[in-house]
């Protein structure tokens, strides 16, 4: 676990690596262009875009009909911005040819350039899904951080003063030597789960999938089963899953009065278990590639967060066993001892976050609230 490889895609998306290093997507010759890569639905070109990050190219994809529309963005940069250019050029668009925008999720890399692209193309008609509107319309990276309910939930999960002071303190240097490489638009059509994005002659089948976030959605293109994943399923990388508060009051049923929160980890299990009753014929993901083998992908993401599921139930088990509880932070620190709480706390402490929720679910972790607030758990036995 300590192993883990991180590599940052921007402020809140991060992708976990389960190989070396990500590949950059399957590229032309000399583009970033690959003409129809699957031969079930040849009306997709895959498209690399450069971005700052460490995780190198993201994809997005044409859709060659009509209307001429494009899944994903890429950041707003000149170099992002001269990429989808010249890809389109090799396909004989302009940008001003775009004529739909479908966003998979809010992240910069896949929303960034929207406004740009709707300033180059008359009649853009930008989609989202309902749950990624606010963000969509009202995006800034201080909104996306929200460093105040991030302190505040990792406060509650146990870490101490001095952790969070640092934390805090290194994600605002993120935000002010960042640049914000993306900037709101107005969303035209609001997406549900269900709903047809309908082509000249064939449709796409809209797939609201929480988890990554929670206005994530795919798209299937049903005749050929090839499914458009951005980043819920990716080739050769697990994608991390957010956890935050909701606007919402407490649930009155729960004794303890949390906050209710979106709960990233519960919804990416729920999400892949349903996908992997379907059969894809390939996917077309966010990063790392083409997917040729859907079924192994959706799999080993699951395995992957079950096996680190595991591992926090047996550290809940082992305290449990000599009567003790324990919170979120001292099952973090146990497993990464050598972590940097500015640097490297958030994401992982996120996931002991998410898995304490998945275990909670299936009824093994008992939660209680110490006086101070914070949260302490132990295993149900
Ligand atoms: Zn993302």
């Amino acid at each position: 676990m300590n192993a883990l490889d991180q590599q940052r895609v921007g402020c809140t998306a991060i992708l976990i690596s389960m190989n070396s290093s990500l590949r950059r997507g399957t590229g032309g010759a000399a583009t970033n262009l690959s003409r129809a890569p699957l031969r079930e639905f040849p009306r997709a070109h895959l498209i690399t875009l450069p971005t700052p990050w460490e995780v190198g190219y993201v994809q997005v994809y044409l859709i060659e009909s009509e209307p001429l529309t494009l899944i994903d963005t890429g950041v707003k940069s000149a170099a992002s911005h001269s990429a989808l250019s010249a890809a389109l050029d090799c396909l004989g668009y302009g940008l001003e040819d775009l004529q739909r925008v479908i966003l998979t999720h809010y992240h910069r890399d896949h929303l960034g350039q929207a406004e740009s692209l709707r300033q180059a193309a008359d009649h853009l008609e930008i989609c989202a899904h309902e749950q990624a509107v606010p963000m969509v319309e009202g995006f800034s990276v201080e909104r996306d951080e929200n460093l105040e309910d991030a302190a505040a939930l990792v406060r509650e999960y146990g870490v101490p003063r001095h952790a969070i002071d640092s934390m805090i303190a290194e994600r605002e240097r993120r935000i002010r030597s960042d640049p914000a490489l993306c900037e709101p638009t107005c969303v035209d059509r609001v997406l549900r789960h269900g709903d047809a994005v309908e082509f000249k002659d064939f449709a796409l089948e809209v797939i609201h999938s929480p988890g990554h976030t929670a206005g994530h959605i795919l798209l299937q293109h049903a005749a050929s089963r090839v499914l458009f994943s951005g980043d819920q399923i990716l080739g050769g990388a697990v994608p991390n899953t957010e956890n935050y508060y909701l606007d919402e009051l407490p649930d009155p049923r729960d004794p303890l009065r949390r906050r209710p929160r979106f709960k990233g980890l519960l919804e990416y299990r729920h999400s892949l278990r349903k996908l992997r009753r379907q059969s894809f014929s390939a996917i077309l993901p966010g990063f790392g590639g083409v997917v040729r083998v859907p079924d192994r992908a959706i799999r080993d993401a699951l395995l992957y967060y079950e096996v680190r599921i595991q591992r926090i139930e047996r550290s809940l088990r082992s305290v449990t066993a000599i009567g003790q509880s324990v919170t979120a932070y001292e099952i973090w620190h146990s497993l990464f001892p050598n972590d940097d709480p500015a640097t490297q706390m958030r994401t992982r402490l996120l996931m002991v976050i998410g898995a304490l929720d998945v275990l909670e679910e299936l009824g093994q972790c008992v939660t209680v609230r110490r006086d101070d607030g914070v949260l302490l758990h132990r295993h149900a036995e």
